[in-house]
């Protein structure tokens, strides 16, 4: 495989796109790509201040770093969750994104959950019984709240989230396999800011999540491998394995199933009841059956052409 910019030896091959780079012209594409997307979905402007959630994942430090290199005033916000798990995950994943953050001489907002409120996530989400064991509904409810008083207190313009495409990409399966309105109607690359709420952007949510671990790699970014003990068995991994299976038998599908409800959602199609044209049709001359263009309906031309055909 060779780059199809210089000729070169490819480092990164991306079926779906058909295009395969080097390492040097990979690093270039991805911060290009991210630009055109943040135009292209009007999500923020050069002189606004972005707040960048940071787990110390591949994705938020990833983003933070084409943010960065962009020229984007980017600040970080990590939030200190009080999660172990036996790997010590809180711990480990604020000790990667400050590192991150003081090598490459950029601003780490750190809040304290348990410093804050008194408890930890775990113990909060026993404590109020919510979610069933798992701590990911109370977890999912604090970390919306905090980053978005966050980003309001400090005058920030805008909130940006590292969300890639498998994890957008497994969100619109949910909701679509529930038929969740309220959520396909809220869900895309811009959430605008209204009623006290900050304005969310997801300036990656068109990279394979390959895509954005091969960007790390080549970049050098140290960041926590594991993921949160708790998302092991969630709902969420369940639906990425299943696009995941469905990628690989055709490369790109999953690029196309959020594409396209973007498009739809957009054009207003979603959920539109729309009364399907049956003005102007005409009869086919041959067969009668209704047809919209004057002449032959589709079928009897068909029929025609292959009766011409075999002669
Ligand atoms: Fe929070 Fe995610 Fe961990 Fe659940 S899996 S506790 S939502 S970080
Ligand atoms: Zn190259």
């Amino acid at each position: 495989m060779k780059c199809r910019k210089c000729g070169g030896k490819a480092s990164v091959n991306m079926r779906q796109h058909k295009l395969a780079l080097c390492k040097e012209h990979y690093l270039e594409w991805i911060p290009e790509q991210t630009e055109r997307f943040i135009k292209k979905y009007h999500m923020f402007a050069r002189d606004e201040r972005i707040l960048v959630a940071v787990s110390g994942g591949k994705d938020s430090l990833s983003l933070w770093d084409i943010l960065a290199r962009l020229g984007y005033q980017a600040d970080g916000l990590y939030l200190g969750l009080g999660i172990d798990g036996g790997i010590g995950y809180s711990h480990e994943s604020q000790r990667l994104s400050q590192k991150f953050a003081d090598e490459n001489n950029l601003k780490l907002h750190v809040v304290d959950i348990e410093g804050e409120y008194g408890h930890s996530i775990p113990v909060l989400s026993e404590i109020s019984h919510r979610g069933h064991g798992k701590p990911c509904a109370v977890c999912g409810l604090a970390k919306r709240h905090e980053m978005n008083r966050i980003a309001r207190d400090l005058g920030y313009d805008v909130l940006a989230t590292g969300h890639n495409l498998d994890d957008e990409a497994a969100v619109l399966f949910g909701n679509t396999l529930n038929w969740s309105a309220e959520y396909l109607l809220r869900q895309g690359p811009v959430l605008p800011a209204s009623d006290g709420f900050a304005r969310k952007v997801k300036p990656l949510c068109r990279f394979y999540e390959r895509e954005m671990t091969a960007y790390a790699l080549a970049r050098g970014i140290e960041y926590i491998y594991d993921e949160c003990p708790f998302a092991e068995g969630s709902q969420q991994i369940f639906y990425k394995e299943a696009l995941n299976q469905l990628e690989s038998a055709r490369p790109g599908a999953k690029l196309t199933f959020y594409l396209k409800f973007l498009e739809a959602r957009k054009s207003g199609e979603l959920f539109v009841e729309k009364n399907i044209e049956h003005a102007r049709l005409h009869a086919c001359p041959n067969c009668g059956q209704p047809t919209s263009a004057p002449g032959l309906c589709s079928f009897c031309r068909m029929v025609e052409k292959a009766k011409v055909e075999t002669e």
